[in-house]
């Protein structure tokens, strides 16, 4: 079997631990004599992996008890879709922040239902190039809640310090979740899509402070209201079983290894590694984001050309390292070191980019 370093942005790599795990009980899950994703959502076989699933992102994160956890489907798009709806009632209006390419598709789908409002865009130059300071917001008194996105995949920018705000703060965690531990007390809302952070596409884990659940508007149907999965331990509908066992997997390896404090030093040494060959070489490779703005999780840089980028890219995939090829919408590379990514693999690149370097 030969795995490839793959630095996907999205569905992204997993360890390989969970899958090996999902492997080995693919065709008989602890004796049942039948796989996870043939059992019945209300049997204790499933039962007891959604409940695991939730305990563990409980643990993991240190959620209060004010605050619910959920687990639902239709990836973060829905999201975009779903916060509106539940919590931008008529009259009243919503703040966003604006830092990137998610956070303008979130703010498109609350245009559609209400009437939003922009506490600031970055990018409105043209570049998102970093993170607002406090003082840069223009946040409303009057706001349901302020929305922003913690960690801009495409841009490769990332929240450091989350904003203050007086109204509910809504976060789409979707390419940063666990990276590190949270308060999760000052969120009124977190979601995330699994397929970068935490496991396969279209689950997505929300975590909902109680108080705003309570604000819920009327009229929403029954599906898109957050408290109707609430009231249902996210078994209202069929989930998304085979993807909450692979959740599962992949927490219960996390919590192994030493909790999210272990994941953050780790996602940490690897942020550093690479952002150091990248600045000790500054005019060959260039990262477009301010210092204090960058993800550490999306590490996106430059070449002098658009041409020595594409014989970087072929030349790397030559070594089996995958996947870094930047967004099409900006170009460039973007090498995604979510938490499965292996230390050893940015130590693999690191040594690429060397000698690509010494041979021009
Ligand atoms: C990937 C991503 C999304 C989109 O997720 P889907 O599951 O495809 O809807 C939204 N927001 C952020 C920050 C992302 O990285």
């Amino acid at each position: 079997m030969a795995r490839v370093i793959n630095f996907n942005a999205g569905p992204a790599a997993l360890p390989l631990a969970a899958l090996e795990r999902a492997q080995a009980e693919l065709l008989d899950l602890g004796g049942t004599g039948m796989s996870v994703i043939e059992h019945s959502h209300r049997g204790k076989a499933y039962e007891a992996v959604h409940q695991q699933a939730l305990g563990l992102v409980r643990e993991l994160l240190a959620v209060p008890d004010s605050h619910e956890v959920l687990l639902l489907q239709g990836g973060a798009s829905l999201q975009f879709a779903m916060v509106p709806m539940n919590f931008l009632p008529e009259g009243q209006s919503a703040d966003y922040i604006i830092t990137g390419s998610w956070s303008k598709k979130a703010l498109g789908e609350a245009k559609l239902v209400g009437k939003p409002r922009v506490a600031c865009d970055v990018g409105s130059g043209g570049k998102y190039t970093r993170i607002p300071t406090q003082a840069e917001l223009d946040l409303s008194s009057e706001a349901a809640y302020v929305h922003i996105t913690s960690n801009n995949t495409i841009a490769g920018s990332q929240w450091q310090r989350f904003p203050e705000t007086s109204a509910p703060l809504i976060a789409d965690m979707s390419s940063d979740v666990m990276w590190r531990p949270i308060d999760v007390s000052k969120f009124g809302l977190i979601y995330a899509g699994a397929q970068k952070n935490l496991g396969p596409s279209g689950l997505v884990l929300v975590i909902i402070d109680k108080a705003l659940l309570a604000k819920e508007r009327e009229g929403t149907p029954a599906i898109l209201r957050y408290s109707t999965h609430a009231e249902n331990g996210s078994l209202y509908n069929t989930p998304p079983t085979f993807s909450i066992y692979l959740l599962r997997n992949v927490l219960e390896l996390m919590k192994e290894q030493g909790g999210l404090a272990k994941v953050e030093q780790k996602n940490r040494a690897k942020s550093a590694l690479l952002y150091s060959i990248i600045d000790q070489d500054a005019d060959f490779y260039r990262c477009p984001v301010e210092q204090e703005s960058r993800s550490h999780m999306n590490v996106v840089f430059n070449l002098p050309t658009p041409e020595l980028e594409a014989e970087f890219i072929k030349a790397a995939g030559e070594r089996s390292i995958v996947g870094i090829k930047g967004h099409r919408s900006v170009g460039g590379v973007r090498v995604s070191i979510y938490n499965a990514a292996e230390l050893a693999w940015v130590e693999a690149l690191v040594s690429f980019m060397a000698d690509f370097r010494k041979g021009k």
